[in-house]
């Protein structure tokens, strides 16, 4: 048994604590010095020594840890996590049920009870990620809980929490059989070329599946298509096979090139075919303006920060003018599909950068769809910074 701490919570902070709130602010105690050891059970108190909820301690740049119960007497062993990812795996029989969709999420951190883990599905393969020392030290636990709850082939994991709160290299390989690597999933009837043990990202995003959907179905027919920050080329894909008239796809890591080429290859799509550079977003922007290049789609999805040689970006920062970059080479009545995972920002915010970029541009817009995460990343209303994912599909009106 793991000794627990008692911590005392500013006035100021309760209230949110009660309504629901899971994540434990460094603002919000008082009694910092205290707290030592990463995984310690912790009881919060307010100034007048009422109960207020329980949690862990585990340091992440969101916080210091997270709320588990509300319940004084509960205690943070076997059943709980036994339970806590029961209910969630139940909650998502629907995919599992899917022989279209064999990757998603099954538990989604804080959404489902457990702040700073979660744990993906691919066709039978689990991945744990683990963004905290914290968390990570009810690994037993958990491991053993999934294995309980559910038939599993193998288990991966990433332990996201260097000092940066970045992923930590090393072989990921944690229980089980190893599959021969590409692993093959499908999303809604579409090939993706999954690694599960070759660093912190996988080869697909889970959280766009809807985004990537919309493309295919409704988008992308006739239409040329540009595909910027594009990875392994997954929105290519979905727009190539929902008709697109050619995709050019761009990223600057050098293993975009043969993986967007794998990823159009097990789809049964030449990639001779298609366009797939590596350079530079912001290089590649100010050529498409000289060449005077127009495309019917553009698809914006940066990392919230990223350094390249020449620019430094930041979402909240630059966000506007990769919108304006866009704007300046997208055709009449084009498309551009604008996307962030920043949870420093909400939705409407985003939308105040569209409005900007586009009154700066002179251009009207109208916006068509929004998305946030999809139902497998479940999260909590009392907890709206988990929701991160922002994507609006907007209409270019003016030439
Ligand atoms: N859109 C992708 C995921 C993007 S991940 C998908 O749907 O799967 C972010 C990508 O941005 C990474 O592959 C990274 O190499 C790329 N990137 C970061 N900065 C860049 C820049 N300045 N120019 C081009 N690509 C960049």
């Amino acid at each position: 048994m793991k000794t627990e701490i008692k911590l005392k919570i500013k006035q100021s902070f309760v209230g949110a604590f009660k309504e629901g709130c899971p994540l434990i602010a460094k603002e919000a105690i008082i009694n910092l010095e205290d707290m030592h050891e990463e995984g310690t059970i912790i009881n919060l108190y307010d100034v007048k020594h009422h109960f207020i909820a329980k949690g862990y301690y585990g340091r992440q740049n969101k916080g210091y840890g997270w709320v588990l119960s509300k319940d004084e007497s509960e205690l943070i062993d076997d059943s709980f996590f036994e339970q806590k990812i029961k209910r969630a795996i139940g909650q998502r029989k629907a995919f599992f049920n899917n022989d279209q969709t064999t990757a998603f999420r099954v538990f989604n951190g804080e959404g489902d009870g457990i702040g700073g883990l979660t744990i993906d599905y691919f066709d039978g393969f689990y991945v744990i990620n683990w963004y905290s020392e914290g968390i990570y030290k009810f690994k037993e636990q958990v491991v053993r809980s999934l294995k309980k709850v559910t038939p599993i082939k193998g288990i991966y994991q990433k332990k996201r929490f260097d000092e940066q709160g970045k992923y930590i290299e090393e072989n990921d390989f944690v229980y089980g059989e190893e599959p021969d690597f590409p692993l093959i999933i499908k999303e809604n009837g579409v090939n993706f070329a999954v690694y599960l043990n070759e660093g912190a990202m996988v080869g697909v995003f889970l959280d766009q599946r809807e985004v990537r959907k919309l493309i295919r179905d409704h988008y992308a027919k006739s239409r040329t298509v540009l595909n910027t920050f594009s990875y392994t080329g997954a929105f290519s894909v979905f727009a190539k096979l929902g008709g697109a008239v050619k995709t050019t796809s761009v990223d600057l890591a050098n293993r975009s090139l043969s993986k967007t080429e794998e990823q159009f290859s097990i789809n049964a799509i030449d990639p001779g075919t298609q366009d797939i550079i590596v350079e530079d977003v912001f290089k590649y922007f100010k050529y498409a303006v000289r060449k005077k290049l127009k495309f019917d789609m553009v698809i914006l999805d940066p990392p919230s920060f990223a350094r390249s040689k020449k620019f430094t970006f930041s979402a909240q920062k630059d966000y506007k003018d990769l919108l304006k970059e866009a704007i300046a080479i997208t055709a009449l009545n084009g498309i551009i599909v604008a996307s962030t995972n920043c949870s420093a920002f909400n939705m409407n915010k985003f939308k105040g950068f569209i409005d900007t970029a586009f009154k700066e541009m002179q251009k009207r817009y109208k916006l068509l769809e929004e998305f946030t995460l999809p139902e497998d990343f479940k999260t909590i209303e009392a907890f709206k910074e988990g929701n991160y994912l922002k994507v609006v599909f907007i209409k270019k009106l003016d030439d």
